[in-house]
């Protein structure tokens, strides 16, 4: 980490986190929100801030805003205001952004996060607070010339701000993290960062350890993978550390990062805040969320990844790893509780064919639980198969390969390739005889004390019954057979 890197500095980091909420239609007005359609067809007047129009506000925002704010244990305003913030760009047709400013709807909550020694440490949430999204201008297609797609114009937003708590970029990937889990499970953002929906600004400073102030930041906009977010506040660290280093100074001002050189360049000086001009938007009232509506929200917060974590590990006796592992989306949560109440089988069992088998193999194609090439109930098909003997786990592997390979149920691919286990004692032995008749060395060898020679034979018989052959009747018989 760049922090041990350089010895005596330390990292001061803030986040803003801008998160698409998941409504049916913009912040305030009906057009669609539909990501990837075509330029300024999702655009209406009050997008394209026709002379006249009025805003109103979509309650949905509202509603995912506040769920947002109780899950990270913050405080709800009982008014908050909506206030102009003011600046020209092509792509904000009205001259100014719809945000809020001295009242947000949520401040002062808070996020735990692990840290790689195990640790927890809590990042402070200053506020969340409702605003639009702007348009886009688009460079690409347009010579001399620069097109405009209103279409994201009025996205609903909440812009998560965080205490300037985080010390690492590993620290600001695991808060990143966290924050993205808790606002996908919560439903009020589809997590989509190439498309945008979840995206962060990292302000960054340096000071000597000690230090009794911060130093002067930088902000780094709009850094999209959790990898660049790592790699932009890494390089801004080192970066910053360098130039005081060498006699010069910090100058807060806004920086970009290049994904193909790993590196961050200045853009703009920081405006100070008044440059906004902010001031309440005449056109909107007050937003006032009582005690009612709070708790009626509060009443219908779906199960939260940690608690979704400690449930898992207290009834289903699962590792912590496990239990991380398998809460790490609600979808995956949902398909391994189905496997276990499907199968019936050991519910530890359960967890390694869901996190290991099912993962590595939709690692493998590309896919998403929710496109699963097997289903749950299907996987739990095969588990019991394991459990009522009919194959054994090893040859189950094989079944799951072909069932993920698109061939049928674990039913029809075991009576397909003839999978079934021989339980059937009489022909266990049979091949057990003919083994000990074709090894006669290894049986007087293993006879004279060579015990190791055993798994020689259960291998051996084992290939005689195509790995069929119930590995415990195996055991036990030819124990007996080779005693004599
Ligand atoms: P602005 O409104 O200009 O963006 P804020 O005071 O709202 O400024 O701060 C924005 C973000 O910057 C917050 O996440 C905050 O934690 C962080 N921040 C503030 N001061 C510093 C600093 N000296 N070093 C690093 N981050 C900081
Ligand atoms: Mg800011």
């Amino acid at each position: 980490m760049a922090n041990d890197l350089h010895h005596g500095w330390e990292a001061v980091i803030g986040l803003e986190v801008h998160c698409q909420l998941m409504t049916h239609s913009k912040i305030f007005s009906g057009a669609a929100i539909q990501y990837g359609a075509e330029p300024n067809t999702q655009a209406c007047a009050v997008d394209l801030a026709l002379p006249g129009v009025l805003p109103v506000l979509n309650e949905d925002a509202v509603k995912k805003a506040v769920t947002f704010g109780l899950s990270v244990d913050a405080k709800i305003a009982e008014r908050c205001v909506f206030a102009r913030k003011h600046y020209f760009y092509p792509d904000l047709p009205k001259g100014y952004q719809i945000s809020q400013y001295e009242l947000p709807i949520v401040y002062e909550g808070h996020l735990d996060i692990e840290l790689e020694n195990g640790t927890t440490k809590t990042i402070g949430i200053t506020r969340a607070h409702l605003e639009e999204d702007a348009g886009k201008s688009m460079h690409e297609n347009f010579s001399g010339a620069t097109g405009i797609d209103l279409n994201r114009a009025g996205t609903p937003l909440i812009e998560i701000v965080s205490e300037p708590d985080i010390r690492s970029a590993a620290e600001a990937v695991a808060y990143l993290k966290k924050l993205h889990q808790l606002v996908v499970y919560l439903g009020v953002c589809d997590g989509n960062m190439q498309e945008g929906s979840f995206r962060c600004d990292a302000n960054v400073s340096v000071r000597k350890v000690g230090a009794p102030k911060f130093g002067t930041r930088t902000e780094t906009k709009n850094v999209n993978s959790f990898r660049y977010v790592e790699k932009a506040i890494e390089y801004e660290i080192s970066r910053q550390i360098e130039v005081i280093e060498s006699g010069g100074t910090i100058r807060q001002e806004t920086r970009l990062f290049n994904p193909d050189t790993g590196e961050t360049r200045a853009m703009r000086s920081k405006e100070d805040a008044n440059d906004y001009r902010y001031f309440p938007d005449p056109d909107l009232l007050p937003v006032v969320c009582t005690q009612d509506y709070i708790d009626a929200i509060r009443g219908s917060l779906p199960e939260l990844p940690e608690a979704k974590r400690a449930r898992f590990e207290k009834d289903f006796g699962l590792s912590p790893y496990d239990a991380k592992t398998l809460t790490s989306s609600r979808e995956l949560a949902a398909y391994y509780e189905a496997v276990v109440k499907d199968s019936g089988a050991d519910a530890k069992l359960c967890a390694n064919w869901v996190s290991t088998d099912l993962l590595a193999v939709l690692n493998k194609q590309g896919k998403d639980i929710n496109e699963s090439p097997i289903s749950a109930a299907a996987l739990a098909g095969l588990l019991q198969r394991i459990a009522d003997k009919t194959i054994s786990g090893k040859i189950a592997k094989e079944v799951f390969e072909a069932m993920a390979a698109g061939e049928g149920g674990a039913d029809d691919i075991i009576k397909a390739k003839g999978l079934v286990q021989i339980t059937d004692e009489s022909a266990i032995i049979r091949a057990i005889d003919d083994v000990m008749v074709k090894s006669p060395e290894q049986v007087a060898g293993y006879r004279a004390g060579k015990d190791k020679l055993f798994g020689f034979f259960v291998g051996q018989v084992m290939k005689a019954t195509q790995g069929k052959a119930n590995p415990d009747a195996v055991n036990r018989l030819l124990k007996d057979k080779l005693a004599g």
